[in-house]
């Protein structure tokens, strides 16, 4: 997907020009000629990244960046501030209004590839992971907390570089607000960047004892590295190492000599869009586990059971395995509430989950279904096993007491099964109609026991 890049400048010949070139890399592109426009287009979600003249007439380039990041459809929107090379008062401006990043005029052609490519693919990143949390959302399941999109401080930061003199600028470059970790040898930076969760990894690829773009794509590759930002540091003529960084997946990159603000403001973009993306997978990741988790029993929930089931009908079907079901129902349990309390009901639940988990194989699948009905599904499994497995259930159950209240009390509990094998091209809820008919036959032959369905 390609991304849509708002070029915004109050001379139409740069609009046109850099129109142009963004084109000719397969990028979308959009135009304004003045602030207003531009803030329209972004309020619309019209585009993915902005590039910003300062110097335009009206509503200058910092005000428009200031009421972009204000807003909370557009204040996670890139932006670039195109400004002039002896401006270093505007880079300044620039940053304290909340910009990501600068291109100085005359524009380099590989600077405004570099970062409208950097930019734009985090971009992109971000919005799939905020369209997965929004399903979550429209599905009912609160993400636990909002992303963060903060300032991009006080982040933890990977200083790869042999040189002590280059180190030092760097690290005077930063300033303060930073934790940064100096790493001296190179070939202990993978280890070391594997090991601790850092936030940015700066390398230069002025390294003396080994290469450092050969560094850049080894902290790609490895899995617990492969989402730390990477900046490098290169000298002028190193522009076709830059590049091919670029193509490794490295972020951004920085030129000596360094800028401090620039310098500043591109590690801030990273390590800001680190965070709110780290944000948004942790969220994604924790509420498709409350989708699909019984948070009493901890065991997955009717939702997942129903997805998963027809996997596993399917699979049966085209391996010509067999597939058994059971459903398993615990006796009175109105009474177990109405006789101790509804929270010695929940414990009860969470015992009885407990000891029939541990009387299933690793590959049965075993679902809170409902209440208190519980569903166990065996792959690979033919009805006469099912109903073996079924009569250990219900013996681990009835074979000894619940105790509850820290072991103060103990009820008796018993459990009445109904097993159903599948047939070929069932649905699952003909399979589940089949094990709920001889459910109701063990209720009705006196509960605490197990039948097949015949068919
Ligand atoms: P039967 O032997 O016919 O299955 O009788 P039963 O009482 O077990 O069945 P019934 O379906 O009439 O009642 C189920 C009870 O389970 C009613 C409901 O309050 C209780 N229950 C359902 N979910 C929970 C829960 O999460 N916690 C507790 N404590 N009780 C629950
Ligand atoms: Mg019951
Ligand atoms: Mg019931």
């Amino acid at each position: 997907m390609t991304a849509r890049v708002l070029v915004v400048d109050d001379v139409l010949p740069n609009v046109r020009l850099l129109e142009a070139r963004l084109s000719a890399e397969y990028f979308d592109v959009v135009t304004a000629t003045s602030g207003i426009k531009a803030l329209e287009i972004c309020e619309r979600g019209d585009c993915d990244l902005v590039l910003l003249d300062v110097m335009m007439p009206g509503m200058d380039g910092f005000e428009v960046c200031r009421q972009l990041r204000r807003s909370p459809a557009t204040l996670h929107l890139p932006v670039i501030m195109v400004t002039a090379l002896d401006q270093a008062s505007d880079r300044l401006r620039g940053l304290e209004a909340g910009t990501d990043d600068f291109l100085v005029k005359p524009i380099d052609e590989i600077a405004l590839l570099a970062r409208v490519r950097s930019l734009s693919r985090l971009k992109l990143a971000v919005d799939e992971l905020r369209a997965r949390a929004s399903t979550s959302a429209a599905l009912g399941i609160r993400a636990a907390t909002p992303p963060r999109l903060d300032g991009g401080m006080g982040g933890k930061i990977l200083l790869v570089d042999d040189r002590a003199h280059s180190r030092e600028r760097v690290i005077a470059a930063l300033g303060p607000g930073f934790e940064i970790d100096v790493e001296a040898d190179p070939l202990e930076a993978l280890p070391r960047a594997a090991e601790n969760n850092y936030e940015l990894a700066i390398v230069s690829l002025g390294l003396v004892r080994f290469d450092g773009l050969r560094l850049c794509s080894q902290l790609r590759a490895l899995e617990r590295t492969r989402h730390t930002p990477l900046l490098m540091l290169a000298d002028a003529e190193d522009r076709p190492r830059i590049l091919r960084g670029l193509d490794l997946g490295v972020n951004d990159y920085l030129v000596r000599p360094i800028d401090r603000n620039e310098l500043i403001a591109r590690v801030r973009t990273q390590i800001r869009l680190k965070r709110y993306a780290d944000d948004l997978r942790s969220n994604v990741q924790a509420a498709m586990e409350l989708a699909v988790v019984d948070p009493l029993t901890g065991l997955n929930n009717r939702r997942y059971l129903e997805s998963h089931l027809v996997s596993l009908l399917e699979q049966a079907a085209r391996t010509g395995r067999p597939l058994s079901a059971m459903i398993v129902d615990i006796d009175h349990f109105k009474r177990v509430n109405d006789s101790f309390g509804h929270d010695c009901g929940d414990e009860v639940l969470k015992i009885f989950a407990a000891r029939v988990k541990r009387a299933v194989r690793g590959a049965d699948l075993m679902c809170r279904f409902g209440g208190e009905e519980f569903v166990v599904v065996m792959p690979d499994t033919k009805l006469s096993v099912a109903r073996i497995v079924g009569e250990r259930i219900r013996e681990a159950v009835a074979s000894a007491p619940f105790p509850i209240e820290q072991g103060a009390r103990a009820i008796p509990v018993t459990v009445s099964i109904g097993v159903a094998a599948s047939c070929p091209g069932d649905a699952p809820d003909a399979l589940f109609k089949r094990a709920d008919r001889a459910l109701y036959l063990s209720k009705n032959s006196g509960r605490n026991c197990v039948t097949a369905s015949a068919a």
